[in-house]
């Protein structure tokens, strides 16, 4: 088969590879259907994510076909139409058995395109199968559907469930690339009074005002916690989300919170942060942070089953399945392009 396999820093090819077979009993194979490339991707590409070892096959979200089953496999069968989702469990251990699936003991977690085999290839092996994927309902399309395999459920679980989203509130997220505007529709859900989105980008401000900010603030121009302060008397948000994974940018979300407010750290962080507990220490403050652990893809699908999340409009550009070097290319200049999410569809 092919697949798009990491030759190091700055390197990778779309070229071929063995096919995956089934090598644990709880495996299933899958042949993708639909894929799509993560930011996170574009990490390990600048070499950023060291236990990526050069001949892994990139990729981590993706919707495809069973084609073939462990012997130890209870819930799907070959034929069967799946999401793999970015995290696999195994079900068993003390994270998996409280639903935290993305700190799992027992060799799931963050575990595709990562630490084993990927899914931006033809066929991808899914391990613990029966609680790494989500059957397809109908009417859901693949495009539907592919998003939830990451960015909604991390948008909607680190930021809008963590920050404790309740109705009424005023909440800021900082940075609107494609998770932060991912945040902007799933707080959506939760009928804040207002959702104020912060960026350097103009386009990318644009772009918050579609999925639902009411507020947009470029800091190079205005001044956010001003434009906070005048939705909130002051006070600063009830909750605030960091969606870019920079010192500043958190640093920044800090400043923006209310006293007995949630600051709510999405952002991938590279390099440390200065928390100034001597300005915080006495507010109140409650800061998570967190990787996914998509227990809300159940959720997050009777959301799109319902016509209440139309995920698929995160998607800008489309492309074969074999053209994952444009794809990545287009993926990778976003400033330029525009692209939110790309989508590469297989046919067979
Ligand atoms: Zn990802
Ligand atoms: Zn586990």
């Amino acid at each position: 088969m092919k697949a798009l396999v990491y030759q190091g820093p700055h390197d990778r090819a779309w070229t071929e590879v063995p096919d995956p077979s089934i090598q644990f009993a709880t495996d299933a194979i899958v042949q993708v259907d639909a894929v799509t490339i993560c930011g996170t991707d574009l990490h390990i590409l600048k070499g950023d994510v060291p236990e990526v070892v050069p001949g892994r096959i990139l990729g981590h979200e993706a919707v495809g076909t069973v084609t073939a089953v462990g012997a130890a496999v209870q819930t799907l069968a070959v034929g069967d139409r799946v999401l793999v989702s970015c995290v696999s469990a195994c079900g068993n251990c003390r994270f998996c058995r409280e639903g935290r699936y993305g700190q799992c003991l027992g060799g799931g977690g963050w575990i595709l395109g990562h630490m084993i085999d990927g899914t931006q290839a033809e066929y991808v092996r899914v391990p613990f199968a029966d609680r790494s994927t989500y059957k397809i309902p109908d009417g859901v399309t693949d495009e539907q559907m592919v998003m939830l395999a990451d960015i909604l459920p991390t948008s909607y679980e680190v930021g809008v469930l963590a920050g404790a989203v309740r109705p009424a509130d005023v909440v800021a997220i900082v940075g609107a690339g494609p998770i932060g505007l991912a945040a902007i529709m799933t707080a959506g859900l939760v009928s804040p009074s207002h959702i104020v989105a912060i960026d350097i980008a103009d386009s990318r401000l644009e772009s918050a005002r579609k999925f639902g900010a009411d507020v947009v603030v470029n800091p190079s121009r205005d001044n956010p916690r001003a434009v906070i302060d005048e939705l909130t008397a002051g006070l600063g948000a009830d909750v605030v989300m960091e969606a870019v994974g920079l010192p500043e940018t958190f640093e920044q979300a800090v400043e923006l919170v209310r006293p007995g407010g949630h600051l709510a750290n999405i952002g991938v962080h590279g390099a440390p942060a200065t928390l100034h507990l001597e300005r915080i220490w006495g507010k109140d403050l409650t800061i998570t942070t967190g990787l996914v652990d998509t227990c809300s893809t159940p959720t997050l699908i009777g959301l799109v089953v319902s016509g209440q999340l139309d995920t698929a409009r995160m998607i800008t550009h489309r492309f074969g399945i074999g053209d994952f070097e444009s794809a990545y290319d287009v993926f990778g200049r976003a400033g330029e392009t525009g692209a939110l999410k790309v989508l590469l569809t297989a046919t067979h």
